[in-house]
């Protein structure tokens, strides 16, 4: 992931602060390495305003659309981001239940609205999930 990316992807998870935010990671695979080409924010379509601080979905229509942009440009949907507001940038159990198979999640701790702490996770094939590194480029 570039540094740009990272900006634009926190600027949308203050944004939405203190609701958690979230969005679509689309980019390249090449065995382990995956790539970052495009950070798509999303808003978080969850129904209940209420829970919206420790809930989040992506609508169908988001997903698809980001989908089909990953297909035009012969990329995949990597993963997806959100934040937790106030929370540690850990899966909760509605992660670890909700989470794909071969699918980055990063988590983005804020704290008071800021970004605090990015980590990046993946299920193993223990089915476990386990931390993956989030390497940050310059470009
Ligand atoms: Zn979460």
């Amino acid at each position: 992931m570039t540094r740009a990316q990272w900006r634009a992807m926190i600027a949308h998870l203050e944004a939405a602060y203190p609701e958690e935010g979230c969005g679509i990671l689309l980019g390249e695979q090449h065995s382990a390495l995956r790539v970052v080409r495009a950070v798509r924010p999303t808003p978080n379509a969850w129904e209940d305003a209420a829970t919206r601080r420790s809930r989040f979905t992506i609508a169908p229509e988001d997903f698809v659309r980001a989908a089909h942009e990953a297909e035009q440009h012969g990329w995949d949907v990597l993963g997806f981001f959100h934040s937790h507001p106030d929370h540690p940038p850990v899966p909760s159990e509605t992660d670890r239940a909700l989470a794909w198979p071969a699918t980055v999640i990063v988590i983005v701790s804020l704290r008071a609205g800021r970004a605090a702490e990015t980590r990046a996770w993946m299920l193993n094939d223990a089915g476990q999930i386990a931390a993956v590194p989030l390497d940050m480029r310059e470009a």
